[in-house]
C-alpha cells in the first residue's frame, strides 16, 4: 500500500490548513501540495514544498523589483527565449521538495543526479517495510535482443510464473531472514545497519528530493525519455505532471524545447542543406555512421 490510511489522515490534516502569505504561490501547484500520486506497486511522489512560479523566473530574468511579470505573452516569450539560448539560471530560481517512496534499484539510478539535495530513510535506525516491487506480469519483459540496455517482449507461459515466483519466494525469504536477525527475542540481535545488506534491490527506501527546476528539467529530460528505463520513467511521467501545473510556460517550453526537440550535429545540418536543394543523401554519402544515421532519420522522419 503506497500510502496507509493514518498517513493520508496526516495529508488530509495539513491540505485543510491553509496558510495566508506574501509569497508567490502557483495555483496548480497548491491543487498538489502534500497529495501522494502512487507510481508502480508501492510507490509515490509527493510535494512537500516548492519556490517560485512561471513569474519567479521572469523576474530573475529581468533582476526586477516586483513580481517581474510584464503580461502572460511576453512572461511565455520570455520563458521560451530563455529556454531556446540555454540560459538557464533564471529557472535556478524556482525549487521543489519531494518526498518519493522508491525501489533501491531505482533509487540507484536516481540518485547518480547529483545537483539535488537528499535525505534518505536511515535504515540502520529505523527497520524497512515489507515491501517489495514485483513488475506486472506486462512489465515481466525478456532481454532485448537490439539493445543491450534495454528489454523486449513480456515473458510468457511457464517462465513468466517462474520468474515471477523467484521474485516474490526471494524477497520474502531474505525478509523473514532480515526480521528474524533483527529481533532481539531471546537473543542479542543482529544491529540493523548490518541485516539490511541481506535485502534485495527491489525493496522500497524513501527520500525527501529537493531539486531547482532547471535541474529538475535535466533529469525529466533523461528519465522521461522513452529510452529510460521503465521503472524510473513512471516517477519521472508522474513529475512531469505535477511540474506542468506549477510553472506551466516553462514546462511547455521545456516540452517543446528539450523533449520535443534535437540537437542535429554539424554533419546532420549539412545533409539537410543539402536535402532541401533535392539531392538524395544516404548514409553512406551523408559522412555519418550507421547509428548516426540511424539517429537522424528517426529524428526528420
Ligand atoms: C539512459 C541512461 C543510461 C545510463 N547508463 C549508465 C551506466 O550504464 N552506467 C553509469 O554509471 N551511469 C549511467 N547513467 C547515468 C548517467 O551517466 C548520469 O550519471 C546521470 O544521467 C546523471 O546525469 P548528470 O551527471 O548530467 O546529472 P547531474 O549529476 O544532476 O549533473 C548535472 C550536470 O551538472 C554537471 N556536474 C554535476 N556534477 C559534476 C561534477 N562532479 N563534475 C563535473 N560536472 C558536474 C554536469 O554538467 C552534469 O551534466 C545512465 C543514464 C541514462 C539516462
Amino acid at each position: 500500500m503506497p500510502i496507509t490510511p493514518d498517513q493520508q489522515a496526516e495529508i488530509d490534516t495539513l491540505r485543510a490548513q491553509p496558510q495566508p502569505t506574501l509569497r508567490a504561490t502557483a495555483p496548480g501547484m497548491e491543487a498538489h501540495l502534500y497529495n501522494a500520486y502512487d507510481v508502480l506497486d508501492h510507490g509515490f511522489i509527493r510535494v512537500i514544498d516548492y519556490m517560485g512560479d512561471d513569474a519567479a523566473i521572469c523576474q530573475a530574468a529581468r533582476v526586477s523589483y516586483g513580481r517581474g511579470t510584464k503580461s502572460v505573452q511576453n512572461d511565455e516569450g520570455l520563458i521560451r527565449y530563455l529556454m531556446r539560448h540555454w540560459h538557464s539560471t533564471p529557472f535556478e530560481m524556482c525549487e521543489i521538495k519531494l518526498h518519493v517512496k522508491l525501489p533501491v534499484f531505482v533509487a540507484r539510478q536516481w540518485i547518480r543526479h547529483r545537483t539535488a539535495n537528499v535525505n534518505e530513510y536511515s535504515a540502520r535506525y529505523s527497520i524497512l517495510d515489507r515491501e517489495f516491487y514485483i513488475p506486472a506480469p506486462e512489465h515481466l519483459a525478456a532481454q532485448s535482443v537490439i539493445n543491450n540496455q534495454g528489454r523486449g517482449e513480456a515473458l510468457s507461459g511457464d517462465e513468466a510464473a517462474r520468474v515471477l515466483a523467484y521474485l516474490k519466494d526471494d524477497a520474502a525469504r531474505c525478509y523473514d531472514h532480515y526480521a528474524e536477525m533483527i529481533s532481539d527475542e531471546g537473543q542479542q540481535g543482529l544491529a540493523r545497519e548490518l541485516a539490511r545488506m541481506n535485502l534485495p534491490a527491489n525493496i522500497y527506501t524513501q527520500w525527501y528530493w529537493k531539486v531547482d527546476l532547471h535541474n529538475l528539467f535535466h533529469f525529466l529530460r533523461l528519465r522521461a525519455d522513452s529510452h529510460a528505463q521503465y521503472e524510473i520513467r513512471v516517477y519521472a511521467e508522474e513529475i512531469c505532471k505535477v511540474v506542468a501545473d506549477w510553472v506551466p510556460a516553462a514546462y511547455g517550453a521545456f516540452e517543446d524545447y528539450r523533449m520535443g526537440g534535437a540537437t542535429l550535429s554539424g554533419k546532420a545540418i549539412d545533409c539537410v542543406k543539402r536535402m532541401l536543394k533535392g539531392e538524395e543523401v544516404t548514409q553512406e554519402t551523408s559522412g555519418m555512421s550507421k547509428g548516426e544515421w540511424r539517429e537522424f532519420m528517426g529524428v526528420i522522419g
